[in-house]
């Protein structure tokens, strides 16, 4: 991966120059003609927020000029950020199930081992499909010399554009309308396809149509797991 120009995208061979510790003097884009990427010295805050507000000069700023750089460990945060993903995915599953159950339900040690391990079959199993649906159409936006480095890229930007799912921590924590569920899963959604229009540089649309099918074909896997899952247990 190359840096590039927050603004318009374009290739930049250096983002700043250093001249002493604490010295430095950011670089100007060669095509826009502005600095090439101000994030550099914002706080981690604002690009928060702009990320929040699903500004693309942020994604770009995450996918191609933070993650890109050499003394970041690209594959140990893809690792880390996966499994948060899954752990999102579980408190999420758990959050449905004490809505349909009752968090007053009494359950025995065995039934317990038995949602425990329905959950994660069930989050295993939806993001393999999930990633499957999502990979699979990005490979026609993807303009790239080699598709296994593209899909690794693809795979974090979805993983690190999850990022709202941390609010499903605070669902578990306080009690809130069940529906606020789905608008975390709106906001996951509407930032992947940011994410994914920033990094294939495609047709906004397109991105848009990928992740609604990922997402569509996640949610038909998690009711026809459920099904199944409990004719198996029944049988
Ligand atoms: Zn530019």
């Amino acid at each position: 991966m190359e840096f590039r120009c927050i603004h318009c995208g374009s290739e930049v061979k250096a983002l700043f120059v250093q001249y002493s510790p604490g010295n430095i003097r950011l670089m100007k884009c060669e095509n826009c003609k502005v600095v090439a990427d101000e994030y550099i010295e914002c706080e981690i805050t604002i690009l928060l927020i702009d990320l929040i507000l699903h500004k693309r000069k942020a994604y770009r700023h995450l996918l191609y000029n933070l993650l890109n750089r050499d003394a970041v460990d690209v594959e140990g945060i893809m690792w880390k950020s996966s499994f948060l993903l899954l752990f999102f995915e579980l408190c999420r599953n758990l959050i449905i199930h004490n809505s349909k159950e009752g968090l007053g339900s009494s359950t025995t040690s065995l039934s317990s081992i038995w949602v425990c391990g329905k959950m994660l079959t069930e989050v295993i199993l939806e993001n393999f499909v999930f990633f499957s649906v999502l990979l699979l159409p990005s490979r026609f936006l993807l303009n790239s010399l080699s598709p296994v480095t593209r899909y690794k890229e693809v795979f974090l930007a979805i993983v690190v554009s999850s990022y709202f799912k941390i609010f499903l921590i605070a669902m578990m924590v306080w009690e809130f309308p069940f529906p606020a569920l789905y608008i975390v899963d709106v906001f996951v959604l509407s930032s992947n396809a940011v994410a994914l229009k920033v990094l294939t540089q495609s047709m906004m649309i397109g991105c848009i149509g990928v992740c609604i099918g990922a997402h569509a074909a996640k949610f038909a896997t998690s009711h026809l797991l459920e099904i199944k899952l409990v004719d198996w247990f029944l049988l």
